[in-house]
């Protein structure tokens, strides 16, 4: 980390310090309380997923408008002095933003914050997969919908998936023990019982948890009907599937993903992970998540277009507790429930947003 940087840190540090018990839990109007925070740190991406980004016509961010990593730092700072235990690392593609490492160490100081994660296509994830554990991060989720190279490629418009795998078997190498696969349900995939149920076996093999996220019409995509009730049912039509309670209360506190475990003799103890915000009305009952967009805006709800502009007071100087009542405006109107399925989804797209 350079001087400057570590300078501008500490500087803030102590500014902080001395206000740090003033601040509150940030909840929103139904007593949601906020504990993890998303935090897009570009909107670039090397690949251009079909369900993700439009084919033409999505151009990335200057550098200028994008938050510098002071920036981005001192949101996290207040955040968690406000109740987040937990940073998910998100863009775009995150591992395109240079020297990001440095940041996440210096969040990985932080006390409050119990756990580090990142969200990644893997392309490049060999690459850091070693400077990112030394860094703190501890969960990995690669975005992978096809284990057919092909299919892979033409879901990502031009993926490479060996490079992919590469990654995940680098990042297993250093450490790397809780790894999700992320598969989209969408229009491009055939979705069937065979092709389910050979993902998972490959996942498996891989030593990966595969896990299907419904789709979502975000930027103006048009998302199938597909349900991940579907692919529950055709793989218990193949496996004994049990709901791990254990495995969901410590998972449910990390987000709105549901998991199963394997109870069969060959894949005993597999598991398995979906979440469904399309079909589950009780989905966003226990949402305690917020996000920082790349561009610095703070969001309440990913199915919202709505946010709080946080760049602007960061620019004015605003560090600290100064920034709370920015952050208190954004969840005062957080919706108790998304209204993707009334026809009302977000129209940013989900590649500035921040999965
Ligand atoms: N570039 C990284 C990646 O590919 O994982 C991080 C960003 S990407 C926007 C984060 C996650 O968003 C991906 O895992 C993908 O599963 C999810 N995602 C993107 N578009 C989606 C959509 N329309 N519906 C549901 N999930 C989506």
């Amino acid at each position: 980390m350079s001087n400057v940087l570590s300078q501008q840190y500490s500087k803030h540090e102590k500014l902080d310090q001395s206000n740090r018990h003033s601040v509150v839990p940030v909840t929103d109007w139904s007593e949601r309380q906020v504990t993890y925070l998303r935090v897009s740190v570009t909107d670039r991406c090397n690949y251009l997923c079909t369900y993700c980004a439009p084919a033409e016509g999505w151009k990335a961010s200057a550098k200028k408008e994008l938050l510098q990593f002071e920036e981005i730092f001192a949101v996290i700072q207040i955040m968690a002095w406000r109740g987040v235990k937990r940073v998910r690392f998100t863009g775009g593609e995150p591992l395109l933003r240079r020297d990001l490492c440095t940041l996440i160490a210096q969040v990985n100081e932080l006390p409050e914050i119990e756990e580090i994660a990142m969200t990644t296509n893997g392309h490049i994830l060999d690459r850091y997969a070693e400077d990112l554990f030394q860094a703190g991060v501890r969960r990995l989720n690669v975005s992978l919908d096809s284990f057919d190279p092909a299919i892979f490629e033409a879901i990502t418009r031009g993926g490479d998936l060996k490079r992919v795998l590469k990654g995940i078997e680098q990042a297993q190498k250093v450490g790397f023990t809780d790894i999700v696969l992320n598969a989209v349900l969408s229009p491009e995939l055939s979705q069937t019982a065979q092709v389910w149920q050979s993902f998972c076996e490959k996942a498996w093999a891989l030593g990966v948890t595969p896990r299907w996220i419904e789709m979502m019409p975000i930027g103006g995509q048009q998302a199938p009907d597909i349900q991940v009730s579907s692919v529950i049912q055709a793989l218990q039509e193949r496996w004994d599937l049990q709901t791990d309670t254990n495995l969901n209360c410590a998972r449910i506190a990390r987000g709105p993903a549901r998991y199963y475990t394997v109870n069969d003799a060959v894949y005993k103890g597999k598991q398995v992970g979906f979440i469904s915000p399309m079909s589950d009305p009780h989905f966003c009952a226990s949402c305690n998540r917020a996000r920082l967009t790349a561009r610095g805006g703070l969001r309440a709800c990913l199915a919202d277009d709505r946010e709080i502009d946080l760049k602007s007071a960061l620019r004015m100087g605003m560090r600290g507790p100064a920034l709370s009542p920015f952050i208190d405006q954004a969840f005062q109107g957080k919706r108790p429930q998304h209204l993707m399925n009334q026809g009302a989804p977000p129209l940013n797209v989900m590649t500035g947003l921040g999965g």
